[in-house]
């Protein structure tokens, strides 16, 4: 059960149709006594293995140290959906930050599902991998939006969206809520935690270390070379990365208020006959609406329906997870009404104020990377590997990200999740008038 707070690792995997279904059992090595090594990592979600496998592809020794097991966090738990760009859009960037900032971005927001693509053939990784995501859209509002984003995108080189009328969008999506959508080609999806089972073994492979079920309870900063402390161990390190996110908690204080956590949460539906799941989904491509409170599907590898949705801050888990996302579902999907729900689970990402993930350094030699605001498939690959480059000696986008002004939630510890709640009011109020 995912809980706000200090490092809420429990060990063993969610009770997901992921965790069900991975393809790679590992058996976890505990760090127990001292070790000595280039650059240790905390967190191993796709943040920390990006980072990783980057590092130790230009021959660094990686200690990669993770207090659950590999993908346990918000990575083996997601929507599996790749999808380009990051939360904040290249609009948002340019108003807050400026024109360089959004070109300099713009210039990138394809690199991450690369990456992905490069490890998963590089490194054989079975994770069911799919192409194309869906935008849908539910007013002629909501389209507008879609073709202006579209126009934006074309004017920084990208040229993978197809507007998709009523009738075009129906060809993909089988239901009759949407005015359209729009399709983007070089998206994706797949299986989360498989790519980051098998993104761990692309590290072994390379020399990396994974210690496991090995929490980090602090890092002392105050020598030449930080010390990585867990229960049982400590990892003494020329370079720590912080790939904690949502669930890293205080266990290092100057990173706490950058980002808020927030929970959402997937159903998995028993396996569709291959009729039906032809119906709702003839493209087998992920879908996502463009509200600000979305709903997000797609279908599994053995056609199942994983329909995710909903917005908690602060990160709790909703009482019933089924009561509260399978009306969204049938709303969308009225030939699932009756249909038997296998695995319903939650997980933590971390939201940033602005919705732009957040890189920085802290003192000379601890690094971290988080907040990617919901959408983190890609942008945590593309900033492990903007953050290895950093460490390899090349700080030219480390420090474009870095220098970008970060601000805490109003409310300071206590009261920001409310604040944050009544702001997710306001943008349901929003979807719900179509404003
Ligand atoms: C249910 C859900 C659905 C989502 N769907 C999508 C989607 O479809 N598409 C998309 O783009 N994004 C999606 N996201 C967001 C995306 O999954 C995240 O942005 C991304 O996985 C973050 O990766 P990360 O490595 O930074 O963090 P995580 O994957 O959360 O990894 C952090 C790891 O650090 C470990 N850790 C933390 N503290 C410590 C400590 N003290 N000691 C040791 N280890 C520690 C944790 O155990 C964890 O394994 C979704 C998120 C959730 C929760």
């Amino acid at each position: 059960m995912a809980k706000a707070g200090n490092y809420a690792g429990a060990g063993q995997y969610p009770g997901s149709y992921y965790a069900a279904s991975r393809n790679i059992e590992r058996s976890p090595k505990v760090l127990e006594g001292a070790v000595e090594t280039d650059i240790c990592v905390i967190g191993g979600g796709y943040s920390g293995l990006s980072t990783s496998i980057h590092l130790a592809e230009k021959g660094y020794k990686v200690t990669l140290v993770e207090g659950a097991q590999i993908g346990w966090g918000a990575s083996g738990r997601n929507g599996g959906q790749v999808v380009n760009g990051l939360n904040a859009s290249l609009d948002t960037i340019k108003r807050r930050y400026g024109d360089d900032a959004a070109r300099f971005v713009g210039g990138m927001v394809q690199e991450g599902a690369q990456t992905i693509y490069r490890l998963i053939e590089q490194y054989g990784i079975e994770c069911d991998l799919k192409r194309g995501n869906i935008y849908t859209a539910y007013t002629s509002a909501h389209m507008r939006e879609l073709e202006a984003k579209k126009a934006l995108w074309e004017s920084y080189g990208m040229s993978d969206h197809v507007m998709l009328d009523r009738n075009a969008l129906r060809a993909e999506v089988g239901s009759t809520v949407y005015a359209g959508g729009m399709l983007d080609t070089s998206g994706g999806h797949l299986h989360p935690l498989n790519l980051t089972l098998g993104e761990a073994r692309a590290l072994e492979s390379l020399g990396g270390e994974i210690y496991e079920l090995s929490t980090v309870t602090r890092v002392d900063q105050s020598s030449e070379k930080p010390i990585v402390y867990t229960e049982k161990g400590q990892v003494t390190a020329r370079i720590v990365v912080a790939c904690g996110n949502a669930y890293l908690g205080h266990v290092i204080p100057e990173l706490t208020d950058r980002v808020l956590p927030a929970s959402t949460q997937i159903i998995a539906t028993e396996p569709l006959s291959e009729e039906l799941a032809r119906k709702l989904l003839p493209g087998d491509k992920c879908v996502e609406d463009v509200r600000y409170i979305l709903d997000y599907y797609r279908l599994s590898a053995d056609r199942r329906m994983l329909f995710g949705g909903g917005t908690i801050y602060g990160g709790t888990d909703p009482a019933d997870i089924i009561a509260k996302i399978r009306p969204n579902m049938v709303k969308v999907f009225p030939e699932l009404e009756n249909v038997k729900i296998d695995y319903a689970w939650s997980g933590n990402f971390a939201i940033s104020f602005t919705r732009v993930p957040q890189m920085g350094r802290l003192g000379k030699n601890v690094y971290f990377a988080h907040g990617y605001s919901g959408h983190g498939v890609t942008g945590t690959h593309l900033f492990g590997k903007i953050l290895a480059a950093a460490i390899d000696g090349d700080q030219s986008r480390f420090d474009t990200f870095a220098a970008m002004p970060w601000y805490p939630f109003p409310g300071g510890r206590m009261f920001r999740a409310q604040y944050s709640t009544i702001g997710s009011w306001w943008y349901a109020f929003k979807d719900k008038f179509g404003l």
